[in-house]
């Protein structure tokens, strides 16, 4: 039995197998959870978990897990990351919630004012903070509306932006997000992503031309308020478009009157190498959204973008109970200010020349990664049998090989063939090195 329950950076960084994963005490918690939890809820790796911090993940048993999930790009800073452990703990000693709606503090506004700096775009901006990131998604669409007094929302395929019903019409994946919880929210059209390794358009102008086309014959440019995307598609298998994609329907959206919506979710907070994933195509998007790596795991989420957009509701059409919770808000300055003081931008940019060095050399061995992607440490292989025809049975096979021997990564993409890679921007090199070793190993064995 594990004795360490306090997680954080001082947990040793190490990877200790001590029983089978999962072990005797995650197996009997296991049990009592599929008898008292509804069954919808799934489970990746039922380890049940002690503490985490730096790189890994401690479980009831004693195991002590390599992280490359990150609870799905959350953990970005690290788990109980000191700056943020020490700020929730000094919140919440002082006041857990108000609303910020009836008395107001000041941490939810130099929260906004930490998101008009740094978000793209070099012009005045507002934010709104909410609780989870299909929240962000669905008050973005609703500020889009009042902006533009157009009611469409174009999404594009293998889009996902959430679970509730306004973001299940906009997600593109029926199973398991939305096959039997219709009907979906009207009004919400789906367009051409930009996919070079299937829809073998490396031209990204010409990619951008082809959903324009759809979309112009389709919704019309006069009807459409919102464009939503995600820069680089998460859990349809983190698909970076084609260069010039995104450039050309921003523009495309500015001079039609639509507000163009980067749904940086999971790509924003230094997880790609930049900021926020927009800044790698040199445009700025009207909106953005974001939740996931803000708060290192306390729920927060935001719409951020151009004043006028922002301020398009009227006043009491925009807010929530909980949104912008100040434990929250305190937790969200603690991880901006961890990016920054600690260069986490810059050691998602080495993660990746580590992670893709590696990765390359076990393609060079493995012809069934028929392509490497992603930016920063937001990283994904995608497994084939030949050509594109993608191999699930594999990338499971490969998760759980992983999983037994220490190493937690996630799974992804519209056709399940996807192993994704997210390890917190705090690991250590020698466990990022451990790691890859780890799927080395397993790709020549499975
Ligand atoms: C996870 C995710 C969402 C939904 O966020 P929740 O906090 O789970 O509601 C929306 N958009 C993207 C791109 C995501 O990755």
């Amino acid at each position: 039995m594990s004795t360490s329950h306090v997680g954080g950076p001082q947990l040793p960084q190490e990877r200790r197998i001590v029983t089978a994963i999962p072990g005797p005490e995650s197996q009997a918690l296991h049990a009592r959870k599929t008898a008292s939890v509804a069954s919808g809820v799934g489970t990746t790796l039922p380890v049940y978990v002690t503490a985490a911090g730096g790189g890994v993940v401690v479980d009831v048993d004693g195991n002590s897990l390599i992280d490359f999930g990150s609870g799905i790009a959350v953990t970005t800073v690290g788990n109980s990351a000191p700056r943020v452990a020490a700020a929730v703990a000094e919140q919440v000693a002082a006041f857990t919630h108000t609303c910020f709606m009836i008395t107001p503090y000041d941490g939810y506004v130099r929260v906004a004012e930490a998101l008009n700096r740094l978000t793209p775009g070099d012009f005045e901006k507002k934010s709104v903070l909410f609780n989870s990131g299909a929240e962000a998604v669905e008050n973005a669409v609703k500020i889009a509306r009042q902006f533009t007094k157009r009611q469409a929302v174009v999404v594009v395929d293998h889009a996902y932006h959430g679970r509730t019903n306004l973001t299940m019409a906009m997600t593109a994946k029926s199973m398991p997000y939305k096959s039997g919880f219709g009907p979906f929210a009207g009004e919400v059209y789906r367009a051409s992503a930009s996919y070079p390794f299937r829809d073998g358009e490396t031209d990204g102008v010409a990619a951008a031309k082809r959903t324009i086309d759809e979309i112009e014959k389709q919704v019309g440019a006069d009807n459409l308020a919102a464009f939503v995307i995600e820069p680089i598609l998460g859990e349809g298998g983190f698909v970076v478009p084609a260069p010039g994609f995104l450039p050309t329907l921003v523009e495309w959206c500015n001079a039609n009157g639509v507000v163009f919506v980067a749904d940086e979710v999971q790509s924003g907070f230094a997880r790609t190498g930049a900021m926020f994933a927009m800044e790698h195509e040199g445009v700025a998007p009207d909106l953005i959204t974001t939740a996931k790596g803000i708060a290192g795991g306390l729920p927060l989420s935001a719409v951020t973008g151009r004043a006028e957009i922002m301020d398009a509701p009227h006043v009491g059409g925009l807010g929530g109970t909980y949104g912008g919770n100040p434990i929250a808000c305190a937790a969200a300055l603690a991880v901006i200010e961890t990016i920054e003081a600690d260069g986490l931008v810059e050691r998602a940019q080495a993660i990746e020349r580590t992670m893709v060095e590696r990765l390359t050399a076990i393609q060079a061995k493995d012809p069934r990664i028929g392509d490497i992607r992603g930016r920063g440490a937001m990283l994904a292989v995608e497994l084939v049998t030949e050509g594109t025809t993608p191999d699930p049975d594999l990338t499971k096979a490969v998760a759980t090989a992983a999983h037994q021997q220490g190493l937690i990564v996630l799974t992804c993409g519209t056709y399940g063939n996807v192993l994704r890679f997210l390890p917190p921007l705090s690991m250590p090199d020698h466990l990022l090195a451990e790691g890859l070793d780890i799927l080395e190993s397993v790709f020549a064995s499975v």
